[in-house]
């Protein structure tokens, strides 16, 4: 987590905006506020040298009035307990605007995995996943991956679950391997999705989505992939960046190229077709139709947003604005699609690889990228029809406000207890 913003403030402070436009009781408003129980937990791992270590762990299980918690597990050495619950409410009223049977949730280690051998990083979340074992089911909890995570964590998940249950119930966790029960389509989903909301949202507003210039700030998977599938429907990718700085072209980056570039070298600095490099300020504040923040919390605070200089933002991180930004770009007609929606991609797909693990039946690729286009549109229209129809100030506002309306009539049809 970069910058001064509380995530879990400025989530508290996303849906306080939404309640303005809603008929809500203040009492059932301030339980959509907090998360139902956070684990926190110490493991001690052994490391290859034989000394101990402890790490700090968290799973935040946040509302499941719509049904199972559902969200991703992240590796981060800026983890902290707040973030984790602000990314798992993110999760509730991401599954509620784009209408999947899940509520939400999230955990986390504090960790750089970078600086861990794979043995030790095996060890690690093979003791969270016994910590969490109480806590998971698929009808229960399904975690899946994030900020660095990916199938080979989800596949020990599931493989240590598996074992210590004895069962086999590879629905317990999505964004598995194939081999393992995921699903096609799973890896490229989130940046999938944020493609889908950028080209329905400028058909929206009426520009052309062909020849727009796009910035993508972040090249790991969701990044690479919203910006690689944004140029193969005809916008051009002029900006990208990683951690170690940000690359320029004006005509345009060939973005499959400029990924094999980082696979090699590990980053997309010194990419040799770049025109200029930059840093990743210069990069959200460069002139250009879109900008796709996809990195971690804060990427834009209030300063920042006066200097945005795009027309559109889709959130392909989880929280990459603080209401501040939001407050400010909104004053000046940038028109933000938030994060529940824009990345919504990864959970809907996940949401996939539960079903098809649960029917023992899987999907082709191009079936499950035809159920995510729909889901996707189909939420985008929720939106914006709410965002008309209750004179909305944005997009943001209007998922919200979308996602809450859906979470309390579950709330209200199943009552409370005792
Ligand atoms: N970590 C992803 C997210 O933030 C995916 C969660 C999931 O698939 O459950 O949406």
């Amino acid at each position: 987590m970069s910058g001064k913003a509380n995530p879990f403030e400025s989530l508290q402070s996303q849906i306080d905006s939404a309640a303005v436009h809603l008929d809500i009781e203040s009492d059932v408003l301030d339980r959509l506020k907090h998360p139902e129980r956070v684990l926190e937990t110490n493991l001690s791992i052994e490391l290859d040298d034989g000394r101990l270590e402890r790490f700090k762990a968290f799973r935040s299980q946040f509302n499941g009035d719509r049904g199972p918690y559902k969200g991703g597990i992240r590796y981060h050495p800026g983890v902290t307990r707040d973030e984790v619950k602000a990314l798992s409410g993110w999760m509730v009223y991401k599954c509620a605007v784009v209408n999947i049977p899940y509520g939400g949730g999230k955990g986390g280690i504090v960790i750089d995995p970078a600086e861990y051998s794979a043995s030790e990083l095996e060890r690690l979340t093979r003791a969270f996943a016994t910590e969490l074992r109480p806590f998971i089911g698929e009808d229960r909890d399904i975690p899946a991956p994030d900020v660095n995570t990916g199938q080979r964590e989800m596949n020990w998940i599931k493989d240590t679950y598996e074992l210590l249950e004895n069962t086999t119930e590879p629905g317990v966790i999505t964004g598995k391997a194939i081999e393992s029960g995921g699903s096609e389509g799973r890896v490229e989903a989130t940046g999938r999705s944020t493609m889908i909301a950028a080209r329905e949202a400028f058909n929206y507003l009426d520009k052309p989505i062909e020849g727009a210039r796009v910035a993508v700030q972040g090249y790991g998977n969701a990044g690479w992939i919203a910006a690689n599938l944004l140029e193969e429907i005809g916008a051009t990718v002029v900006a990208v960046s990683d951690s170690s700085g940000a690359i320029y072209a004006e005509d345009g980056f060939d973005t499959a190229a400029v990924k094999s570039f980082k696979n090699e070298t590990g980053t997309v600095s010194d990419y040799e077709d770049a025109d200029e490099e930059f840093t990743n300020e210069d990069l959200l504040t460069l002139n250009v139709d879109l900008l796709v923040p996809a990195a971690l919390e804060n990427a834009i605070d209030g300063d920042l947003a006066e200097d945005v200089d795009a027309d559109v933002i889709a959130e392909a991180a989880n929280g990459p604005l603080t209401p501040e930004a939001d407050e400010v770009l909104t004053e000046r007609d940038v028109h933000v699609i938030p994060d529940i929606l824009a990345n919504a991609g990864g959970v809907t797909v996940s949401y996939f690889e539960w079903v098809q693990n649960r029917q023992r039946f899987y999907w082709s690729e191009e079936r499950v990228n035809e159920e995510l286009e729909t889901i996707i549109c189909n939420a985008f229209d929720d939106l914006t029809s709410t965002y008309e129809a209750h004179d909305i100030e944005n997009f943001r506002t209007a998922a919200y406000v979308v996602a809450i309306q859906r979470v309390v009539n579950a709330f209200e049809e199943g009552g409370t207890f005792p």
